[in-house]
């Protein structure tokens, strides 16, 4: 084949050469400080204000209720550390599954006085409504809950979260980096207090991304300076990167139901192959509408998940074997944990991940070598075929 197979979409994406196109000249003739009152800072100012309307079409807001940040992480932290800062009771409530912008922004929390309720999910990785509604029981500052899981790709049923939390008068954040323009979002409908989204998970720049602060939701800003984004993120905005998000944004929102459903058909004929080919693998995660379109994770029983993303690699296959940020440590992925796991069979894990550029050529190519691999890796040698199948 002698070209990479990148199956490893979750943890970044290419930047469409559509957006690298409209991004160009703001690095060049374009390159004027928003805040500037000449020509080119109201050129650059345009540019932004323009870009916001286009990230609030996407999300079904308002456009002065997004913040730009430099991404997830600083949009996870904004609205965790900034509710908290201003909140009354010091508790908050999220999941064991999220992702390490939001966890370790709850430990930060805890070290400083916070009690912090990580709530459990099932086997898919899906929250239960009652153990939320349990927690909720007691007053909270906030709840911080992913809409789709980054490692497994499980969709949480986030509006009925919404209305939990509503009920209780109590903030919702929502972590969509990954959901974002792959499950539609209607900001409008559901009563979310806040949510994060990032640039470069959609074919857009790194380096750049929003929360939505819904108006009326009070926050202390993280970044103290200039009072830029309404005083909540000082800091010069990354103009070039946030037309490049907004051109991301648009694509996607335009074509998101026809790539969602040649994603996960080409999904689902990778997960049937790879099943096939190996017998006591199983897929990691829910199936159908609960699972992201984009999203595979499998386990390889008696195998380690890195020495398999180390031997695909060599065969020019990108693949992960959790979250970007975790894969170079070689502990076993919490989300598989918490959805029962034993440390073991949480180590023989592979996420597979697909964009709309992944063709049925890509597919069939990376399913094969797969097989062939994990062949050479002497899998299964430890665990029957009964255990393996067990969790199928
Ligand atoms: N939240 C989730 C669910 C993610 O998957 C990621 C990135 O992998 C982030 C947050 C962090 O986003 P960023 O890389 O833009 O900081």
């Amino acid at each position: 084949m002698g070209k990479t197979v990148y199956l490893d979409n979750a943890a970044t994406t290419m930047a469409d050469p559509a957006v690298v196109k409209a991004m160009l000249p703001y690095y060049s003739e374009k390159y004027g400080n928003p805040s500037s009152l000449h020509a080119f800072g109201r050129e650059a100012a345009q540019a932004l204000e323009e870009s916001r309307a286009t990230i609030a079409k996407a999300l079904g807001c308002e456009a002065d209720e997004i913040v730009f940040t430099s991404g997830g992480t600083e949009s996870d932290n904004l609205a965790i550390l900034g509710v908290a800062a201003l909140a009354k009771t010091k508790r908050v409530i999220t999941t064991a599954i999220e992702h390490p912008a939001v966890l370790k922004t709850c430990d930060y929390l805890e070290a400083n006085g916070f009690e912090v309720v990580r709530l459990p999910v099932d086997r898919y990785g899906i929250l239960r409504l009652a153990d939320l509604e349990r927690a909720l029981s007691k007053e909270a500052a906030a709840v911080s809950v992913m809409h789709a899981n980054n490692e497994v790709g499980s969709v949480q049923p986030i509006e009925a979260i919404a209305k939990l939390c509503a009920g209780k008068g109590v903030p919702l954040h929502v972590d969509a980096v990954q959901s974002f323009g792959k499950l539609p979002i209607e900001l409008s409908k559901a009563p979310i207090s806040l949510l994060s989204v990032s640039s470069h998970k959609i074919h857009g720049p790194k380096g750049a991304g929003a929360l939505f602060v819904r108006r009326g939701v009070k926050l202390s800003p993280r970044l103290l300076g200039g009072g830029h984004e309404r005083g909540l993120r000082s800091g010069t905005e990354n103009v070039s990167g946030i037309v490049g998000f907004a051109k991301a944004a648009e694509i996607a929102r335009r074509n998101r139901v026809k790539n969602c459903r040649k994603m996960s058909l080409l999904r689902d004929r990778l997960a049937k192959r790879v099943l096939a080919a190996n017998k006591g693998a199983w897929l990691n995660g829910p199936t159908g509408v609960k699972r992201l379109c984009n999203n595979a994770n499998f386990s390889f029983p008696g195998i380690e998940g890195e020495a398999l993303v180390l031997r695909l690699d060599a065969e020019g296959i990108a693949a992960s074997t959790g979250s970007a940020c975790s894969s170079k440590s070689l502990k076993p992925s919490h989300v598989l944990l918490a959805m029962g796991l034993t440390p073991v069979q949480a180590h023989g894990s592979l996420r597979l991940t697909l964009s709309r550029f992944t063709t049925a050529r890509e597919i069939d190519y990376a399913a094969g070598k797969i097989a062939q691999v994990v062949k050479e890796l002497g899998g299964f040698s430890n665990v029957s075929r009964e255990e393996a199948m067990r969790r199928v």
